[in-house]
C-alpha cells in the first residue's frame, strides 16, 4: 500500500513489518516493539538495527533467550520481506522541512482538522492541503508530528529547537497577554496575525506557537 513512511517521511509505498529487539539483563530485560508503517530502504536499516542489537545483547537471561529467538526470526523475516517493495527514489522530505514550510503549513491547521473531521481520511486531507500549499505530503506530516507528536523523530526535534530559538522567544511575550477565552476563532486569528506583524515576524510561527503551547497559554491566561 502507498502511504508515507514513518521514519523518512516520504511518500511510497509502505508496510507495517513489526520489528523487534530484546536486551537482556540476567534479572530484567528491555524488549522494545515498532509497529510503525515504513518504506522498503527504512524497513531494511531498522530491521538490520534491531537484528545486530538483539545479537549481541539479547541473550542473557531465561525469558530473554526465548524472546531474542523470535525477536531475530522477527527481524530477519521483515528484512528478506521487504525485497519485493518498490523504493522510493524521491528526495529526502527532512532536509527541505524548515522554518519556511512550517510558516505555510501552520495557518492551515484547522483547516486540515476540518477535513478529517468532515469524514475523509487522513491521507486524504494530507494531499488535499499538500497539493494546495505546493508542499510535500511528508511535510504536512513532519508537521502534524511537530505539534501533536511529542517530537518523538530527532529531526522534527531539531527543527523545533532551531524555531524556538528564532522566534518563540520573541512572540512568548505577546501570546502570554492574549486572553484566549474571551475571543472567537476569528478574532482570536486575527489577534495572533497582529501579534505577527507586531513582533515582525511570519504569521505561521505565531499560528505555530500558539498550536504547540495551548496549556502554557491556559495558565497565564
Ligand atoms: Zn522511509
Amino acid at each position: 500500500m502507498d502511504g508515507i513512511c514513518q521514519s523518512c517521511f516520504r511518500l511510497g509505498e509502505v508496510r507495517k513489518p513489526g520489528m523487534s529487539y530484546n536486551i537482556g539483563l540476567i534479572a530484567a530485560r528491555l524488549y522494545k516493539k515498532n509497529d510503525g508503517c515504513f518504506c522498503k530502504g527504512c524497513i531494511q536499516k531498522i530491521s538490520l538495527k534491531y537484528f545486530v542489537i538483539s545479537l549481541f545483547l539479547g541473550w542473557w537471561g531465561v525469558i530473554s533467550f526465548f524472546v531474542n529467538i523470535t525477536c531475530l526470526l522477527g527481524d530477519f523475516l521483515s528484512f528478506i520481506g521487504s525485497f519485493n517493495m518498490v523504493p522510493i527514489r524521491s528526495e529526502s522530505v527532512k532536509k527541505s522541512f524548515d522554518s519556511k514550510v512550517v510558516a505555510q503549513i501552520a495557518p492551515h491547521l484547522n483547516e486540515y482538522l476540518d477535513i478529517i473531521k468532515s469524514g475523509k481520511d487522513v491521507n486524504y486531507a494530507t494531499n488535499e492541503i499538500a497539493e494546495k500549499l505546493m508542499v510535500k505530503p511528508g511535510h504536512i506530516n513532519m508537521y502534524l508530528n511537530l505539534v501533536f507528536g511529542k517530537n518523538k523523530y530527532p529531526v522534527v526535534a531539531k527543527v523545533l529547537k532551531s524555531i524556538e530559538k528564532d522566534y518563540f522567544s520573541k512572540i512568548k511575550p505577546f501570546l502570554e497577554k492574549l486572553p484566549q477565552e474571551v475571543l472567537g476563532d476569528t478574532q482570536y486569528n486575527k489577534a495572533l496575525e497582529q501579534i505577527a506583524s507586531e513582533a515582525m515576524i511570519d504569521p505561521g510561527f505565531v499560528y505555530l506557537y500558539a498550536q504547540i503551547y495551548p496549556q502554557k497559554r491556559e495558565k497565564t491566561a
